[in-house]
């Protein structure tokens, strides 16, 4: 059985053991030796927390903890080189991410402690992720109600609360209001003064203004409860200025102030809406007028007349819009193209009156340009690949030898 000084004491960086066992294995998903030592300060995964990673130095020799786990009363720490059993070592955390994750940890308690008390919700789920952390409920929270949680979680965090942690023996335990029921006899109770009673078997800080800081990132409907998205400390101080940094770029790109950016982006989507509205229909006149003139001079396409256009500034619906205004003219066949982005998009349409298979027109152009797409009599769009402009001609011009 190995000795958790972390048990007791989160702060512990480091310490000196020795080597009981060192055997090869792959745990997940990494492989190396799982080293088990006398006593430790590493924590292993557990409890929504993850494990501990550092250094073991053996007089000159290091060898990285990539991982560590417990199996049974047992600890080990999987190393990406073997030890000597039997030697002295110093085992220590790489101590920056294990404050961040005793940071979160208590962030999480308090969160759920405080959420518990004014919404009678409980956490069914907890997860320590690298970008984010995340609770579950197992009930619904609006984004206004995560906003008046955040801040009774962060006066807690202000009031530096102590937080203890302690063995009850079993007669104290049904006196102390626990969050969760007990799973286990012998439970190590992790305790935010005043707040909330867990049983826990992660790492803690000592006081809550440790914490620093707890940002709600999002409230999502989870499973027919709610996902809480969370950070503390750090991460959270920096999520809160690069997006302040993001509000301040659009600020100076709007000329205007962050309270009013959201209202002037709102202005001009609206502005853009409009003004795409407009521009279609000034497109429509600009189609109407252009088809009549192509018509009187469009070639001749078996029975039928051809307009044959390539315009790279017309978009797919450009593409159609202007279709349809070539197809008002008498006994005329149009084949319109626009490359953009190395694509290539084609509307192809007829008169009610022509003579043309349109979509037999439309499978010849797929087949011998590697295209894709179709329609009906009326019309038939689709894509192709990059071909220059002739080839593209001649593929629709000598198709009417063909296409009745
Ligand atoms: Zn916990």
């Amino acid at each position: 059985m190995t000795e958790k000084l972390y048990d007791l004491n989160s702060y512990v960086k480091t310490c000196e053991a020795e080597v009981l066992s060192c055997t090869p294995a792959k745990k997940n998903g990494i492989e190396g030796f799982a080293v088990e030592l006398s006593r430790t300060c590493f924590f292993p995964e557990g409890g929504g927390q993850p494990a501990d990673v550092g250094t073991i130095t053996a007089g000159n020799e290091s060898v990285r903890v990539l991982y560590t786990y417990e199996q049974g009363e047992q600890i080990f720490h999987l190393c990406d080189k073997p030890l000597e059993v039997g030697c002295s070592v110093c085992a220590a955390i790489d101590f920056a991410p294990r404050f961040a994750n005793m940071q979160i940890h208590s962030g999480e308690h308090i969160l759920s402690g405080v959420i518990l008390k004014e919404m009678g919700l409980h956490n069914v789920g907890f997860h320590m992720g690298h970008e984010f952390n995340t609770i579950d409920l197992d009930g619904e929270i609006t984004p206004e109600q995560a906003h008046q949680l955040e801040a009774k979680v962060n006066a807690i965090i202000c009031e530096n609360r102590p937080v203890f942690v302690s063995y009850p023996d079993k007669e104290a335990l049904p006196n102390i209001p626990l969050r969760k029921k007990p799973e286990v006899d012998h439970l190590r109770v992790v305790e935010v003064q005043d707040c909330d009673w867990c049983g826990c078997c992660g790492t803690h800080v000592a006081h809550t203004g440790e914490i620093g800081l707890l940002k709600i990132l999002d409230v999502q409907r989870y499973k027919g409860g709610t996902r809480v998205s969370f950070l503390c400390g750090a991460a959270a101080l920096a999520d809160c200025a690069d997006k302040c940094q993001s509000l301040k770029n659009i600020c100076v790109s709007l000329s205007c102030k962050p309270q009013d950016a959201f209202s002037n982006v709102e202005k001009l989507k609206a502005e853009l809406a409009e003004k795409k509205q407009a521009l279609a229909a000034k497109n429509r006149q600009l189609f109407t007028l252009l088809a009549k003139q192509l018509c009187e001079n469009a070639e001749s396409f078996g029975e039928d007349k051809l307009v044959f256009v390539i315009d790279n500034s017309l978009s797919a619906d450009d593409l159609k819009a202007f279709a349809a205004q070539i197809a008002a003219n008498e006994k005329t066949v149009g084949a319109l193209f626009s490359q953009q982005n190395g694509t290539i998009s084609y509307a192809l349409c007829r008169a009610k009156d022509a003579a043309c298979d349109l979509r037999a027109l439309s499978q010849h152009l797929n087949k011998a340009l590697n295209g894709k797409g179709g329609g009906n009599q009326e019309l038939c769009c689709g894509k192709l690949p990059e071909h220059p402009e002739e080839e593209i001609y001649q593929v629709i011009s000598c198709s009417s030898l063909n296409i009745k």
